[in-house]
């Protein structure tokens, strides 16, 4: 057994022995590869004007002091990315040609022995220049006549090293501070990796197993979803589900029931064990009323039973929080809305759906022949964005053995 091989082995020893009972098919590893957000893929940042000026270097403690009193603190903390200070060799070549060639005085400042330090002074739309030049001017050394410029700076901050150096050439020395405004920290983004790095493979085949079953009943497409709980380093599988789009849909030129979607169902089943719980405390119903045809929310296949029997593990907190979902197939939008509204902690899925899915930020369909020429438009990126109230971490899997695809049309809404 090779290294992998024997990591699967000792993560679903550690299983409970339903999970081992579940497991059917040979678990393989697989690759998670973090999804970027729609902000990540854009390069559209938005730039601003900011007045920098220049004063000798012994001049530039109290020059620095005095612009502090004449904008709130907060404003120039909103430029963590830009140095407040940068030397003449610094500045990217066009200031640099500009200052320079402006008088003889400037071409000394630039010359290699300088001891004079460029400084950003502020949002150039919140200040007033004669006010700021009429302070500068009592700075000693700067008497004359103060150097004033309004330069264009990115209002973001950068999200890579990369882009910090590009910014650096094009605008003003900037910093990348191993943050990423644009989307989860990195280092969060890898922690989470390898917290479920070790037994992603299981989960993802069981969701592939289930897919398979409720294709085979004739109940849906080949897409599943598993649910689990992740504590401590403990984990539960909480519910599995298969797609039911086609069962009792007489299959008939639609799209199926979109409420019997591997991940509503899903998310129904967690949902109904935290009512079974509630219920057996108050005494009331003994079983919930799983009668509701339109949400095909009754266990269906045999694995999906087995998982639905036993009960929740940690029955409280709202629906989803901070769980994870295994998906065959990336959710549609409906789903993926579902997922973030239940407050669904990670999402891994194994397909992507380029023309329907909603939470992979890249540009949609392009070249894809149902669209005919036409542009699919941009990718959603559902799991993480500024406008919604939750959200979470996201990867496609890939499967680095030779685990089967489970195909479905483009088009389908998984
Ligand atoms: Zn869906």
């Amino acid at each position: 057994m090779d290294d992998d091989g024997e990591s699967i082995a000792s993560a679903l020893a550690a299983q409970d022995s339903i999970v081992r009972g579940l497991v059917r098919e040979d678990v393989e590893h697989g690759v998670l590869i973090p999804l970027k957000t729609t902000l990540e893929l854009r390069d559209d940042y938005s730039t601003g004007r900011v007045l920098i000026t220049r004063t000798p270097l012994k001049s530039a403690n109290p020059a620095i002091t005095m612009l502090r009193g004449l904008l709130p603190d907060e404003i120039i903390k909103g430029f963590p990315h830009l140095r407040r200070c940068a030397k003449p060799s610094d500045l990217p070549a066009h200031l640099k040609a500009q200052f320079m060639n402006e008088s003889p005085q400037s071409r000394s400042i630039h010359s290699a022995k300088s001891n004079w330090i460029y400084i950003i002074v502020g949002p150039e739309s919140m200040l007033n220049r004669d006010e700021v030049s009429r302070a500068l001017s009592k700075i000693e050394g700067l008497e004359s006549e103060p150097f004033l410029r309004s330069i264009p700076v990115p209002l973001v901050s950068p999200s890579s090293q990369v882009q910090a150096a590009m910014w650096s050439q094009q605008f003003w020395p900037s910093l990348y501070r191993k943050n990423n405004p644009l989307g989860p920290h990195p280092a969060m983004i890898a922690r989470n990796t390898d917290e479920i790095a070790n037994d992603a493979a299981i989960w993802m085949t069981l969701a592939h197993q289930v897919a398979e079953q409720a294709q085979a009943a004739g109940h849906g497409e080949p897409i599943g979803a598993c649910i689990i709980q992740r504590e401590e380093g403990r984990t539960k599988l909480i519910a599995l589900a298969g797609d039911a789009r086609w069962r009792h849909q007489g299959n008939v030129g639609c799209t199926g029931n979109p409420l019997a979607h591997a991940a509503m169902r899903a998310i129904s089943f967690v949902a109904q064990k935290l009512v079974r719980v509630d219920d057996k405390i108050t005494k009331t119903l003994p079983t919930p009323v799983l009668e509701f045809e339109a949400f095909q929310d009754k266990p269906l296949v045999e694995d999906e039973k087995k998982v639905f029997e036993v009960e929740h593990p940690n029955p409280d907190g709202y629906l989803c929080h901070g769980l994870e979902m295994y998906l065959t197939h990336e959710p549609c939008v409906m789903c993926s809305m579902a997922i973030l509204h239940s407050r669904m902690g990670k999402v891994i899925y194994r397909h992507r759906m380029p023309l329907t899915g909603g939470l992979c930020a890249e540009d949609r369909g392009r070249g894809h022949p149902s669209l005919g020429g036409a542009d699919g438009g941009r990718g959603l990126g559902l799991f993480w964005r500024r406008e919604l109230n939750w959200s979470l971490i996201a990867w496609e899997w890939e499967s680095s053995g030779c685990m089967k695809p489970l195909r479905v049309d483009q088009t389908i809404h998984a």
